[in-house]
């Protein structure tokens, strides 16, 4: 159903968004996948994307802290694949520091990467997006939009800024064919969980399994991580004409995290 409409899709070299851009290809879009990590092994990811939508797929290395390189990124999206008539915010990184030792640097850098790049995707593509009368802006905010954890105070504060930036968004483009979501996952089993694994261990004194089951599943009352197809479904949904009243919102998919 996405045939002949192009997307871009940040942070999808891996995790979530990896499976994004699966689900955008499957329904025939054309794709820019955009990160971090091995040449061959993207390189691999965008001829498979190529081969399951029939259209084309680009990757481009744009980093997500660099206002430059994003308008670079969403410019070349426009010239080869022409739109971007859907563009998925989903790069993110974290840090798990208390707040008295957390690296300003770090501050700096979740809030560009979690937060402004959102912002700079948003102001590019939404004139495309008018131009059309047709777009969909769904990024990947997380149930740290809605509820605090301690000892993540960037990505808490990041991804609450990206749910307000959401609706404000949603409002101001509501009447042309726009819409502006944010999808908030619990804990999905990627590299981005795994990776915080040694560090919730050694600011809590914890062992890796008490974080795996009381800190992280701790909070879920399914006592499952979110798989990445599931949030990928989420996102597909939100591009069908069928979603075109869905503005605005913030979707949970945290196995009853926030109803607690
Ligand atoms: P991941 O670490 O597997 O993937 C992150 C992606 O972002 C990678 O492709 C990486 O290369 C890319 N990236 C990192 N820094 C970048 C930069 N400066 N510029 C461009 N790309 C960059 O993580 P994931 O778990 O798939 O996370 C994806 C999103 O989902 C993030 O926004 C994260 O906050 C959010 N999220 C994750 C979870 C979870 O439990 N995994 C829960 C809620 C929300």
């Amino acid at each position: 159903f996405l045939k002949g409409k192009s997307a871009i899709v940040t942070g999808s070299t891996s995790g979530i968004g990896l499976a994004y851009a699966k689900a955008l290809a499957g329904a025939g879009a054309s794709v820019m996948i955009n990160g971090f990590g091995d040449a061959a092994a993207i390189e691999t990811e965008r001829a498979g994307l190529e081969a399951l939508s029939g259209a084309k797929a680009l990757y481009d290395a744009a980093d997500m802290s660099k206002p430059d390189q994003i308008a670079a990124m969403v410019a070349r999206a426009n010239a080869e694949l022409g739109g971007p008539d859907i563009v998925v915010s989903n790069a993110g990184i974290q840090h798990v520091s208390k707040i008295e030792d957390f690296p300003p640097e770090k501050w700096d850098a979740i809030l560009a990467i979690n937060l402004s790049s959102t912002f700079h995707l948003m102001r590019l593509a939404v004139p495309h997006m008018k131009a059309k009368g047709w777009g969909r802006i769904i990024s990947t905010a997380s149930a740290h939009s809605l509820v605090a954890s301690p000892n993540k105070a960037a990505y808490v504060a990041a991804k609450h800024g990206l749910a307000g930036l959401t609706k404000t968004v949603a409002l101001e483009t509501a009447t042309f064919g726009i819409t502006v979501n944010c999808i908030s996952p619990g804990y999905v089993w990627t590299p981005l969980v795994e990776n915080q694994i040694p560090d919730t261990m050694a600011s809590r004194g914890l062992t890796r399994e008490q974080v795996v089951n009381d800190v992280l599943l701790a909070a879920q009352p399914t006592k499952q991580f979110v798989q990445p197809d599931q949030v990928a479904a989420m996102m597909l949904y939100l591009c069908r004409d069928e979603a075109s009243a869905i503005t605005g919102a913030n979707m949970s998919i945290d196995g009853g995290w926030t109803a607690a």
